[in-house]
């Protein structure tokens, strides 16, 4: 779609290059969603890929995804086996439904500062506890767990003239087993509620619920619960009003949805040994 009201597109080819921030500024990551509809206060475009940052880093650390990685090199990227959740960022990529080229557009970055409930990034970053560097207006950095960047649907935590520049997973959290349950109400409809639970190596079970609530939650357990535990938690993290209410699904599916896939999860990690998926 054109962009009627954009009168300048900038370029940075470094961070000392980025404009002072002005009303009317927006980022240009993948522009799959910028360009998908009318964006009438944005007059000015700052475009992302001209600072050209690696898509990732793997170290003894873990994992660092750019912000402007793309789903398509996020999913092909070649994890160590020794990271069991490996199978997680394929999981979640897939759970973006897009045709190719939106894979080879749509960014890491982008899915998390749009900040939908159905962002299957923000889901990956919060059940592997990424956490988000923020560049600040003012030269400096700040860095948010995925959890505290999101806030609620299309609402992010950035302050204005920062940029998300990139996510942090530690390779603690690569290193779990992980379950993944995702729901629809069409086949390749957008996810109604996306779960996913992992358990460390000591027992310790945490559930990330996403899609079906505002903003993502993730509960930690020091050890697996039993159903009706954790039906309690679940009640008790999410009020009926923290339930989404959208074309995709109505409140009350989405919490029958996300107590029955949490279940599912729970029994799912309930083995000593496996790989679940
Ligand atoms: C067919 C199709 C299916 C889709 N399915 C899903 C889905 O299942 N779930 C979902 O969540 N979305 C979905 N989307 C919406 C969107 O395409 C994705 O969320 C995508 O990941 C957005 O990334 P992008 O790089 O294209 O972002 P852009 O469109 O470039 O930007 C999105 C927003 O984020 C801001 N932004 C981007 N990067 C940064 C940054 N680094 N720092 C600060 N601000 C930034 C932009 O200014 C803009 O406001 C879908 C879109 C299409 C067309």
């Amino acid at each position: 779609m054109d962009l009627i009201a954009v009168e300048t597109v900038l370029r940075p080819r470094s961070r000392s290059e980025l404009p002072a921030w002005q009303a009317g500024d927006a980022c240009l990551a993948g522009g799959t969603w910028l360009f998908s509809e009318p964006q009438p206060g944005t007059r000015r475009l700052v475009d992302l890929a001209g600072l050209g940052w690696p898509p990732s880093a793997l170290g003894p650390e873990g994992l660092m995804l750019a912000a402007t990685c793309t789903i398509a090199q996020l999913d092909r990227l070649d994890l160590p086996p020794s990271w069991v959740a490996a199978p997680l960022v394929r999981q979640c990529c897939r759970a973006l439904l897009g045709s190719f080229k939106i894979w080879n557009t749509a960014t890491v970055g982008g899915n998390l500062c749009l900040a939908l409930p159905a962002g299957p990034m923000i889901a990956l970053a919060t059940a592997l506890e990424a956490s988000c560097a923020i560049w600040s207006a003012d030269g400096a950095e700040r860095s948010l767990s995925a959890t505290d960047f999101v806030l609620d649907p299309g609402r992010n935590a950035l302050r204005p003239g920062e940029i998300l520049r990139s996510l942090s997973i530690p390779a603690a959290a690569l290193t779990r087993r992980t379950a993944f349950r995702r729901i629809s109400l069409s086949p390749n409809g957008r996810s109604g509620a996306l779960l996913i639970g992992t358990r460390d190596a000591w027992g310790g079970f945490a559930l990330t619920v996403t899609a079906s609530v505002r903003r993502p939650l993730r509960l930690i357990f020091d050890a697996l619960p039993d159903r009706a535990a954790l039906m309690q938690v679940l009640d008790e993290a999410i009020p009926e009003t923290l339930y989404h209410d959208d074309v995709h699904g109505r409140p009350d599916w989405r919490r029958h949805v996300t107590r029955h896939l949490a279940e599912e999860i729970r029994e799912a990690l309930s083995g000593e040994a496996g790989r679940c998926s």
